[in-house]
């Protein structure tokens, strides 16, 4: 296929999903996408169209506003025509904005910036004549919209006469109809086919043909826009105006002298939106002159002097360059999908993964797809589904794990139990570089500088091979590495040495000991003083803490019993690193209430519940909340509760705090 028609068929297949979107979102109000991957392949599209301007056609979703009017009600020629705004995703972009509109037009005086809150709803134009509210019409196509009036007039917010004393004959206002959150809510919970989001109940809402429903909801109204003889000059002053003639106006509104102010006004509503009792979706720049808009103008869909900033999204879509697979510090295989660079809630996302085999097989993903990417807070970006309509129709293949470790070759082992598939080889280098990062990591022992090129250097040097062997290195051998300068190489040895000071827990976590997080490392290196201690604990005494249950203690016994785990500590002691916790005193560890179980009821004299709890979990204890025959001992304080009773009936040793010490003293 040549370039050409590759093209071709990409806007064909862009154009007829789009348009397939866009149809269910306007005109059925249930859409079949996300907000967020309709715009990013509408910008593709728009890219392509830049590029290709002959690809144009009249169908193209870029070359018209909304959709046409449904049946039901009345079409009607709007008399200013009710555009759209043009979509921009980052603060880059609106710097972009100003330097082409100030290309058509360069002001000698100072330019105001108009800030307003992108409410998410459906606009509407209103005509008032007289001062009287006659008509009320949805954009539409943005040309011819369906008259609505009947349904507008049930709208509180919007006045039915102007609060203006000798009004002008005509008056357009336009502005977004929305949906408070809560009622989006409880309209939702009263029907069984949901809403998939309050901009479509509110289009849904307004296109009921029965009024009295429309009246149920309590619809809102937000005004920003006035056409008259006469107006103010300015789009502040109009704003004041609507409201003085009786209108809800946005209060959040900026008038702003620079870009830099509209930066922080979307900066503070990007974070604060959630505090609002309706959705928003970005915030609209305009320039506040109106002489400044007139001589811009329009584009074919949007005004040229203004701009929709829109809030990062947390989906995106793109396209699935190659499918690679990443050999993590356990060995696990883990598939990763390399996509074309896209905008992600801030940041420009490059790969997203894929988990596991079985992932792929239900997405169906492949080489060259189309996918929809979603990043969630701090978490890797996943792929959520393959737009397979985007697919190009010859077919590509179907995508299939390696069998063997991409990294050293051996034959990967497929899981029965959790279904990974893991590298079992120790040896290989992804695992060995794994568990060096893992180590050098800031909840571990934090040591600066040493990265994923540089271990991967120090691996192909043969200087290291775990991590015992980092303390090993002496600078003169550093230095010979690739680009590693004198300086860098003194810096790096310094900071490796330096970790020699971190505490017990950190190493025990640095060991990377499968499920031992940082929290169970804390844990228990509070009940080990020393690695020693640990090796020769048996399994009892791991089951003994509260926290560690079965199948970590298991874990913890293997590791330990290895005789290359106990080798590795060894070397690590004798570097000077602290093996040891200092501050538990062991006569404490293995504890004169090892293996017992505790249960507490009622109000303790002086301690509380977590401090007992902590003194007895301290002394090798255990506690839990409920009672058994397994239980040792009742912790009776004030006002105890039923678990005194079943005690005596089980015939459990029942002890107060006082004797709860006593018997801690030996
Ligand atoms: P838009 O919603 O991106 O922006 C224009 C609209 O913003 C105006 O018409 C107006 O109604 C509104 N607006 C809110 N506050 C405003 C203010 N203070 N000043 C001026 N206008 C304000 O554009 P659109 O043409 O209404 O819709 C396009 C968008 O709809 C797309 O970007 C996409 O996110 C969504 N869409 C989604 C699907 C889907 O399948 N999910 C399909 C089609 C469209």
């Amino acid at each position: 296929m040549t370039l050409k028609q590759a093209v071709e068929q990409r806007i064909e297949q862009l154009k007829g999903l789009l348009n397939k979107a866009s149809y269910a979102y306007y005109v059925v109000s249930a859409p079949i996408m996300e907000d967020a991957t309709y715009d990013g392949l509408y910008r593709e599209l728009e890219g392509l169209e830049q590029q290709y301007p002959h690809l144009i056609s009249p169908d193209s979703p870029t070359q018209r506003i909304g959709e046409s009017p449904v049946l039901g009600f009345t079409a009607t020629q709007h008399s200013i025509a009710l555009y759209s705004l043009d979509n921009i995703f980052n603060l880059e972009e609106l710097k972009t904005w100003e330097n082409r509109w100030r290309k058509l037009i360069n002001p000698v005086e100072p330019v105001f910036y108009v800030g307003e809150l992108k409410i998410d709803g459906s606009a509407i134009a209103l005509t008032y004549i007289n001062g009287v509210l006659e008509k009320g019409v949805t954009r539409g196509d943005g040309i011819t919209g369906e008259d609505i009036t009947q349904n507008i007039k049930t709208i509180h917010s919007i006045p039915l006469k102007l609060n203006w004393g000798r009004p002008p004959e005509k008056v357009e206002i336009r502005g977004e109809a929305f949906l408070p959150r809560s009622e989006f809510i409880r309209i939702n919970q009263e029907r069984d086919q949901k809403f998939a989001n309050p901009r479509n109940a509110v289009s849904g809402t307004l296109r009921q043909l029965d009024s009295k429903i429309v009246a149920q909801r309590h619809l809102s109204f937000f005004a920003y826009t006035l056409h008259t003889q006469d107006q103010p000059q300015s789009q502040w002053q109009c704003l004041h105006l609507l409201e003085q003639i009786g209108f809800l106006v946005n209060p959040h509104r900026v008038l702003a002298s620079s870009l830099t102010e509209i930066k922080s006004y979307y900066q503070q509503w990007q974070s604060q939106r959630n505090n609002l009792d309706y959705l928003t979706d970005g915030v609209v720049v305009k320039l506040d002159s109106v002489t400044l808009q007139e001589s811009l103008g329009f584009t074919q869909k949007s005004p040229r002097w203004s701009v929709a900033l829109k809030y990062p999204a947390q989906e995106a879509s793109t396209l699935v360059k190659d499918i690679i697979v990443n050999v993590g510090r356990t060995g696990v295989v883990t598939p990763m999908a390399l996509v074309e660079p896209v905008h992600l809630a801030g940041t420009i996302v490059q790969r997203a993964t894929l988990h596991n085999q079985a992932r792929i097989k239900e997405l169906d993903i492949r080489i060259g797809d189309t996918v929809v990417i979603r990043k969630a807070g701090e978490i890797i970006p996943e792929i959520v589904n393959v737009l397979l309509n985007l697919r190009p129709p010859e077919g590509i293949d179907s995508y299939s794990m390696p069998t063997q470790c991409p990294q050293c070759g051996s034959l990967l082992y497929k899981s029965q139990a959790d279904a990974a598939i893991r590298c079992l080889n120790s040896a290989c280098p992804a695992i060995i570089k794994g568990q060096i990062l893992h180590w050098a990591s800031r909840d571990a022992l934090d040591i600066s500088g040493l990265g994923e090129k540089i271990i991967e250097a120090l691996l192909k040097a043969k200087l290291i091979n775990s991590v015992a062997d980092l303390y090993k290195m002496e600078v003169q051998q550093v230095v010979e590495l690739e680009r590693m300068g004198k300086k860098s190489a003194e810096k790096l040895i310094q900071a490796i040495n330096g970790s020699k000071g971190q505490p017990w827990y950190r190493i025990l976590y640095g060991l990377g000991i499968g499920r031992i997080g940082k929290a169970n490392a804390k844990l228990l290196s509070q009940h080990f003083s020393s690695s020693q201690q640990m090796t020769q604990a048996g399994l009892d005494q791991f089951e003994a803490i509260h926290g560690i249950g079965t199948e970590v203690a298991h874990t913890l016994i293997t590791w330990f019993k290895n005789p290359g785990n106990q080798e590795l500590l060894r070397q690590l002691h004798d570097s000077g690193l602290n093996t040891e916790n200092p501050t538990i005193d062991s006569g404490h560890i293995g504890g004169l209430f090892s293996g017992k179980t505790f249960v507490l009821t009622g109000t303790l004299p002086t301690l509380s519940r977590e401090q007992a709890k902590v003194f007895i979990e301290n002394h090798g204890g255990r506690v839990v909340d409920s009672i058994s025959s397994k239980t040792d001992y009742l912790l009776v304080g004030e006002n105890p509760g039923s678990k005194l009773v079943k005690a005596h009936n089980l015939g459990i040793a029942i002890l107060n705090q006082g004797e709860l010490l006593q018997m801690a003293e030996g």
